[in-house]
């Protein structure tokens, strides 16, 4: 047992019990940690047709099987659940703090079942773990709690915590988990099941390494990462201001050719994911006006504004998640934006920039500050917030909503102060707020079926803030991820610098790859869809975070740290295993719960259902039912359905271990 714990801690909040349950080997081998083992547990406790909000969803927090261990960028943590968003596989993925946490305190996970029958938050260390009673926080944003917890539970230093701000108290569905003053695990709606149980925080005074096969060995690949990315940078010059006419540039280009992770790991070095508020402009990455508008609707002249370099100018600090070595984050001063309200904030992702910018055809990036610390303090994605609220002005504008229904709000686009006030309701669960606070697919089952049109989500998730029709891999994962609509599992860009065929026999080689307009569905391209998920499931089970994934084997290879880590020494192959297992349980626990994949596969605006008539993806309409269908197919999953055939499961040898 090397580079886990081989334990785990359950506690039934309905009647108090705590115990720790003793893991098999097998499982990790199976599985690994974090998102594996989620799936593992999940979809053997869970029973099916369970209501996400009630007693039966299990909500878990893992830490990664190579968190704690020495190895780098590999602090990252993972909520699982039954999503009460889409119904099916929920998880959402966050660093911060608290990862190594969960290792320190000796145990690779926490499941949490029942309901509590008042406010509990859970602390634990290396000796006990224990409920408590949390009515003084209940109520409290995700900021102020922690910061009461922390001195409260504070004994050596401070502890880490993970807590649900007013929107997961609130039980809204868009919510999620917050650590570490604002970092935040957004998707599939964990916050709301957290809500749901009553259970405000975790609280984590642990401390140590965890065991692993070869530190020396580690230690040296550590150093030499480290070094790589310290040595890697891009030339002072370069400016944000350049990164419109790259995007240019890149628009332009007819093929995108297999290039160094490390470029694109000297890009989110230096400015972090806002590199793309611009990047992303003219090549149509950057989804307008509620993804119906293109560049032309919000040209240069407004989206400059956006310029990172701006955003840059308020940082106080870089921030780095536990074992990060690169940064992307950042602490900015906002003293003296609307009324000083906030001190400071977290740097807005690029995803946040976008839903609160082009989506809403705003450039106000005091706004976007603001807004980006009011949701990280409620605890509400931003992502899904924003879609949601670029749905309601596109209603307004079309007179589905009036003056009446928003309680005197007049919605439009550009208009940063209504935005914030449509927030505030939300957050509150305030008249139509209450309505907009689980998501658009809700809304619309509540409002009626007029309100379709606007409403773009994939199988209840609001889709991240980057457009298919650019990449159509990215669509692929958009419509096939069990957790639907998300933009962190790979792309062609992304697959072209991971080098995978390097290792994995089975991983096709690219010289170029056609960009969207000339792209043809082939067994090829499902392939390299199936590498990037297997890929990145090993990669959440191992803890690591997308950015050192996407630098590429050359630089961060998973399959060396593992092997450093747990003495396995499995090949390529044999991990990529691994990663099709947890990708093939996640999609059969949305079986179980009576997803039916198609219904998953993303329509209308998305895959260009009507066409955008302006900007770099005018007129393009992706074949997304025969990619998605070529996928299935080269997994091993029904192509006509998405059910996993018994041959996978037995070829997976999941049939063994799962009940
Ligand atoms: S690159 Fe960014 S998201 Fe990834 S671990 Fe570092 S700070 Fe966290």
């Amino acid at each position: 047992m090397k580079g886990y714990l081989g334990k785990v801690l359950k506690v039934n909040l309905t009647n108090g019990d705590i115990e720790t349950e003793t893991i098999p080997d097998a499982v990790y081998e199976n599985f690994l940690s974090g998102v594996g083992l989620g799936a593992y547990y999940l979809y053997n406790h869970i029973p099916a047709g369970a209501d996400p909000l009630g007693p039966d969803n299990i909500l878990g927090i893992l830490s990664g099987l190579l968190t704690n261990t020495g190895s780098l960028m590999t602090g990252r943590w993972m909520a699982v659940c039954k999503s009460p968003l889409t119904g099916g596989w929920g998880d959402a993925n966050c660093g911060g703090t608290l990862a190594p946490a969960i290792k320190q305190c000796g145990v690779d996970g926490i499941f949490f079942t029942g309901i509590s029958p008042k406010p509990v938050y859970l602390y634990m260390d290396r000796e006990k773990a224990e409920l408590r009673d949390a009515g003084h926080v209940w109520g409290k944003d995700a900021v102020e709690a922690e910061e009461v917890l922390q001195e409260e539970c504070k004994v050596k230093k401070k502890p880490a915590v993970a807590v649900i701000g007013q929107a997961g108290e609130n039980k809204s569905l868009i919510s999620g988990i917050v650590n570490d003053a604002g970092r935040i695990s957004a998707r599939s709606g964990v916050g709301a099941v957290m809500g749901s149980k009553n259970l405000k925080a975790v609280v984590l005074n642990g401390s140590g390494r965890t065991d692993i096969h070869d530190s020396e060995a580690m230690k040296a690949y550590s150093r030499e990462f480290s070094d790589k990315v310290k040595n890697a940078n891009l030339p002072k010059f370069f400016k944000g201001y350049l990164l419109p006419i790259m995007g240019k540039v890149q628009s332009l280009q007819k093929s995108i050719a297999p290039g160094d992770g490390m470029l694109v790991g000297m890009v989110n070095k230096k400015f972090g994911t806002i590199a793309v508020n611009t990047l992303g402009m003219p090549t149509g990455d950057c989804p307008v006006k509620n993804w119906s508008g293109s560049v032309k609707d919000f040209p240069f002249k407004k989206y400059k504004h956006l310029n990172p370099d701006r955003i840059l100018a308020r940082e106080t600090r870089k921030y780095y998640c536990s074992s990060c070595v690169m940064g992307c984050g950042g602490i900015l001063d906002i003293k003296d934006v609307r009324g000083g309200k906030f001190s400071h904030t977290h740097k807005p992702e690029y995803e946040t920039c976008s839903s609160f910018g082009c989506g809403l055809l705003s450039n106000d990036l005091n706004a976007i500050y603001y807004i980006n610390e009011m949701l990280n303090r409620a605890g509400m994605d931003t992502i899904s917030a924003g879609n949601t609220v670029a749905f309601a002005i596109e209603c307004f504008e079309n007179g589905l909503f009036t003056e009446k229904d928003t309680g005197g709000l007049k919605l439009k686009w550009g208009d940063a102060g209504a935005v914030i006030s449509l927030l505030e309701k939300m957050i509150k669960r305030e008249g139509i707020g209450d309505i907009l606070a689980d998501g658009v697919k809700s809304a619309v089952a509540k409002l009626g079926p007029q309100f379709e049109k606007f409403a773009v989500h994939v199988g209840g998730q609001e889709p991240g803030m980057h457009d298919p029709k650019l990449d159509p891999l990215l669509g692929v994962h958009f419509s096939t991820d069990p957790t639907p609509g998300r933009h962190t599992i790979g792309g062609t860009v992304y697959y072209n610098i991971m080098h995978l065929w390097n290792e994995v026999s089975w991983a096709p080689e690219v010289r170029k790859h056609p960009k969207s307009e000339d792209y043809a569905p082939s067994d090829t391209e499902a392939l390299k869809s199936i590498a990037m998920s297997a890929y990145k499931e090993l990669t959440d089970g191992a803890g690591g975070c997308f950015f050192a994934e996407v630098l590429g084997l050359d630089h961060w290879n998973l399959f060396t740290m593992l092997n450093f880590a747990t003495g396995w020494n499995l090949s390529a192959d044999q991990y990529m295993e691994i990663g099709k297992r947890i990708q093939t349980l996640r999609q059969m626990f949305n079986i179980k719960h009576g997803i039916k994949p198609k219904d998953f596969i993303m329509k209308g605006r998305l895959k260009g259902d009507p066409p955008l008539t302006g900007g770099a993806l005018k007129g393009i309409t992706l074949p997304i039912e025969e990619m998605v269908r070529l996928y299935w197919k080269n997994f091993q999953w029904d192509p006509a359905t998405g059910v996993p055939e018994e041959k996978a499961i037995t070829d997976l040898g999941l049939d063994k271990v799962i009940a």
